[in-house]
């Protein structure tokens, strides 16, 4: 067992905002686990990031509750304790998606299957470790997109973006990022939610997009928190974004 360094699960690490985060905290000394749902993509990309630093791959779908036991029991018995937790694994569901009088209910399923139960299962089965590190840190990767206060604001186009889905399931993140803040008050875990800002990964291929060791930067941003940095935030690169 490794006590000495800093340990951090990214999910959804074999490519875009996961992958290039993996690399930041990696080159920060971190023991990096790489937690991705298939074998071949997550050994590539610890492959591919073996000259950042110690970054390991776990077996770890987030929609399969046997699939994280197991990888909290691996990181438990090899890093003993998890000092940062990022909940980065997601997917946008393109088909049955629509503004609320259309979508699908089977897509809002799916789409929270991953977005958010996903995060919540991994956070209940991380827990223990992150409370075995000295100050164990929490970022679920959100989106502007979920907000509320924006979609209200006057004059926002947020609304007339036809999908319910999707922001939706980062609205119901968020949710989880102010309750479990409330509830380890008092304790020195930190748990907040950041926008990554817009950039291209294949989940956003539009042009004008930010390479994603950019929006990378603000994750560990929240993954690297010191002692009196907030808890139960939401924040972009520009600052706190309204819930
Ligand atoms: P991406 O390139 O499509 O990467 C998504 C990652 O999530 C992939 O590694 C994917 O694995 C993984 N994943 C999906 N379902 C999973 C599951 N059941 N278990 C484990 N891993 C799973 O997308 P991205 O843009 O980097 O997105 C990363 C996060 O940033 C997401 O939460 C997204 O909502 C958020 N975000 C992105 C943007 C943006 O502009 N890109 C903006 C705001 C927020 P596979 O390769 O196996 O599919």
């Amino acid at each position: 067992m490794n006590t000495t360094k800093q340990a951090a699960l990214v999910t959804g690490a074999n490519k875009g905002i996961g992958f290039e985060t993996a690399r930041q905290l990696a080159q920060l000394g971190f023991t990096v686990w790489l937690g991705c749902r298939d074998q071949e993509r997550g050994e590539s990309a610890a492959k591919e990031l073996a000259g950042d630093g110690d970054v390991r791959f776990v077996s770890l779908d987030v929609t399969d509750a046997e699939s994280v036991r197991a990888a909290a029991v691996r990181i438990g018995d090899e890093t003993g304790a998890l000092d940062v937790l990022v909940n980065n694994a997601g997917v946008a569901v393109g088909e049955g998606e629509g503004l609320p009088s259309t979508v699908r209910p089977e897509t809002i399923q799916q789409t929270l299957d991953v977005n958010f139960y996903g995060a919540l299962r991994v956070t209940q089965a991380f827990l223990p470790l992150l409370q075995k590190a000295q100050a164990g840190r929490i970022v679920n990767v959100s989106t502007t997109l979920g907000s509320i206060t924006t979609l209200v604001s006057p004059g926002n186009p947020l609304g007339q973006i036809p999908a319910f889905a999707y922001p939706a399931s980062k609205t119901l993140l968020n949710a989880l990022t102010g309750w479990l803040a409330v509830e380890l008050k008092g304790t020195p875990i930190k748990i907040n939610s950041v926008c990554p800002g817009a950039n291209a990964t294949d989940m956003n291929p539009n042009p004008g997009t930010q390479h994603p060791s950019e929006g990378a930067k603000v994750v560990v941003r929240a993954a690297t928190l010191p002692a009196d940095g907030p808890t139960g935030s939401f924040f972009d690169v520009n600052g706190p974004v309204g819930w």
